[in-house]
């Protein structure tokens, strides 16, 4: 029995959800992916991993549905911060909490692995709030899917377009009404791998465990990202994403999965009921949706199942009405992948053979900030590590009051 090839094997993991005889197990490659093996011993041929691989056989939701297009945020001030976007993920999330159902999406272990899990508490819902620029491992959260709606739970899952496609292909069946889906748009996964080393590096350089990852901080804004790493001995790391190794790296497309580099799914055919993504290049028409850096989704709803989703959400956000072009012209994940770097194969052997201090330096260098962003260099630079407990800050933070507080803190 064959599988697709490995440069298209996206690591959806339906084949091992479907296997009746638990015949395939995952391997891990020298960039850290992980791949699918078929044990042949244990293997009855019965055909059904390859014909639930949906990078073999593309099963497309063949609705036609004329697309609707939201640039929207949540109204709740706390939830949009903390989302990436807008925070729309946890407005829906949070509506199929309240119907008493499950939500799924990618969330950390113990040891800050990238997996996905299943919630059933909206006190939970923090744990798949905001995006983690690393494969997530999808485990057996498909059966988990099936059992669910099998109950007669009201499901949401959320992942990439390829984990939203394996799903689909794996259950053989859109379960509308019951099952409803979110998907990214998606530049591509990095590897766990360099993720593990990056972690590795810093837990090094500050002399203490990761306890909390960020890959998409707001506070300096969210056209510039940051990424911040709260450590256990209490010390916050703080670097924008123009300093950050990791963004930049994961921006250069140095450890992307190799199949992202030929995706499916860059594209505005989507699988999901709902798309999400940054809007970026996003027009503001009036004082009521000006844009004020605090985070904005594109909402693109995919399929009526969709949008009985948003109509139900909507309630929880401020949205407005914009097209398709203008959601694809900011975004270029909505319309092509992105190849690899030039150097990807060099940086590679590099990783494998030199420290992991000489492969930053020679790859995931810092950037000076556009000539075009020049006017936020202050509040860009601004964003430094930090040495203050997190309990303290949390609680000065209420007691002064966000404005005194941030005062305060320029002053030091
Ligand atoms: C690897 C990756 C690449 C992306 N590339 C782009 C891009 O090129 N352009 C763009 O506009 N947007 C991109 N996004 C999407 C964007 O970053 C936001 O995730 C999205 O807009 C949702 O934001 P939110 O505010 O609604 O919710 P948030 O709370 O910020 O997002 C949470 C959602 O993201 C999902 N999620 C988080 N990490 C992962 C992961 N590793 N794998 C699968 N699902 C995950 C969660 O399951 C949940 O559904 C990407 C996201 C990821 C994870
Ligand atoms: S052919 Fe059937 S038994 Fe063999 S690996 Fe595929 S699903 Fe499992
Ligand atoms: S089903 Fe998914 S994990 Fe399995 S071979 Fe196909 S793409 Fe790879
Ligand atoms: S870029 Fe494509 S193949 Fe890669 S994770 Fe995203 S959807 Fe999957």
């Amino acid at each position: 029995m064959e599988l697709c090839k490995k440069s298209e094997c996206t690591g959806c993991m339906a084949c091992i959800n479907i296997c009746p005889r638990k015949a395939i197990v995952l391997q891990q490659d020298e960039e850290g992916f992980l791949y699918p093996i078929i044990l042949k011993d244990n293997c009855i041929k019965c055909g059904a991993c390859a014909k639930v691989c949906p990078q073999m056989n593309s099963k497309r939701s063949e609705e036609n549905y004329d697309k609707k297009v939201y640039a929207g945020w949540m109204k709740n001030r706390r939830l949009r911060r903390r989302s990436t976007s807008g925070g729309a993920f946890t407005a829906f999330a949070k509506e199929i909490m309240s119907n008493n159902g499950v939500v799924y999406g990618a969330g950390f272990d113990k040891d800050n692995k990238v997996i996905h899990k299943r919630i059933t508490k909206k006190s939970e819902l923090k744990q798949l709030r905001g995006s983690k620029y690393v494969q997530s491992y999808i485990g057996n959260t498909f059966s988990q899917v099936k059992d669910d709606i099998l109950n007669g739970m009201p499901v949401l899952f959320s992942g990439t377009p390829c984990q939203i496609d394996g799903l689909y292909s794996y259950l053989g069946n859109r379960y509308e009404k019951q099952l409803f889906t979110i998907d990214l748009v998606c530049h591509g996964v990095p590897s766990p791998e360099i993720y593990s080393k990056y972690l590795e590096y810093l837990e090094k350089q500050y002399k203490s465990k990761v306890n909390k990852m960020y890959f998409r901080d707001k506070e300096p804004g969210w056209y510039v990202f940051g990424m911040r790493v709260e450590f256990q001995n209490g010390f916050v790391y703080k670097k924008n994403t123009y300093e950050d190794p990791f963004a930049r790296g994961f921006l250069r497309n140095l450890f992307l999965r190799p199949s992202c580099h030929s995706c499916h799914y860059a594209n505005n055919q989507r699988i999901a009921d709902v798309t999400l993504a940054d809007f970026w290049g996003y027009q503001s028409t009036n004082e009521k949706d000006y844009d004020d850096d605090k985070g904005i989704s594109m909402i693109m709803i995919n399929s009526s199942n969709g949008d009985v989703l948003f109509q139900q959400a909507k309630h929880q956000m401020r949205y407005f009405a914009r097209d398709v072009e203008q959601a694809v012209q900011g975004n270029p994940a909505l319309s092509h992948c992105f190849p690899p770097a030039e150097n990807r194969e060099q940086f590679w052997l590099d990783v494998h053979s030199n420290s992991f201090e000489y492969v930053i330096e020679k790859y995931m260098y810092s950037e000076e900030i556009p000539e075009w962003f020049k006017f936020r260099e202050q509040q860009i630079k601004s964003y430094k590590n930090d040495r203050r407990k997190h309990l303290p800050n949390r609680v000065f933070r209420r007691v002064l009051g966000n404005k005194l507080y941030e005062k305060l803190k320029k002053i030091k």
